[in-house]
C-alpha cells in the first residue's frame, strides 16, 4: 500500500506498480467482517448501519463485511505514505500483485449494497413480509 509516488518509472514492476497507481484506491477505506445476519433483526441492524455516510455492505466468499468508505489520514497529497516506514502490518501484507488497480473489489463481491435504498431491495426480495414490525 502506498509506497512512493512521483519516482521515475520506465516499466511497471511490482516496485514501480504503486508509483503509477493516482488514486490509492487501497488506502481509502476499512472493512471488517460481520456475523453472517440471517434474521429481520439482523439485517434491520444491518439497515441502520448503512444509513450512515459512506458505509457499505458486502458479502464476498460467503462472509458478510461493512465496508467505511473513509480515506486513511497519511495519505499525503502525492498519494505516498505519511508514516510509511511505521506503516500498521495489515498495510505491509498487502500485496499489489492484483490489487484495486487492476480491478474494482467489488467486482468480485458476491453481493454488494451501495446504500439503504439497495438493501431494502434486496430485503423485500428476501422476506415476504419485511417491514411488518415487531419482528
Ligand atoms: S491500489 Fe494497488 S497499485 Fe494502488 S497504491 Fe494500492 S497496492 Fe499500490
Ligand atoms: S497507514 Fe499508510 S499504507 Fe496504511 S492505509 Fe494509511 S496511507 Fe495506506
Amino acid at each position: 500500500m502506498s509506497a512512493r509516488k512521483n519516482i521515475p518509472v520506465e516499466v511497471m514492476t511490482p516496485e514501480t506498480k504503486c508509483g503509477f497507481c493516482t488514486n490509492t484506491s487501497c488506502c481509502t477505506y476499512i472493512s471488517q467482517e460481520i456475523d453472517t445476519p440471517r434474521s429481520k433483526e439482523d439485517f434491520d441492524f444491518l439497515l441502520w448501519q448503512i444509513s450512515h455516510r459512506d458505509i457499505r455492505v458486502y458479502k464476498d466468499e460467503g462472509s458478510w463485511y461493512l465496508l467505511a468508505e473513509n480515506a486513511c489520514t497519511h495519505i499525503q497529497a502525492d498519494g505516498s505514505c505519511a508514516i510509511y516506514d511505521d506503516r500498521p502490518q495489515i498495510c505491509r501484507d498487502y500485496s499489489n500483485d492484483y490489487c484495486e488497480f487492476d480491478e474494482p473489489a467489488e467486482e468480485g463481491f458476491e453481493l454488494y449494497f451501495k446504500d439503504y435504498g439497495e438493501l431494502l431491495v434486496y430485503l423485500k426480495k428476501r422476506f415476504k413480509r419485511w417491514g411488518q414490525r415487531p419482528y
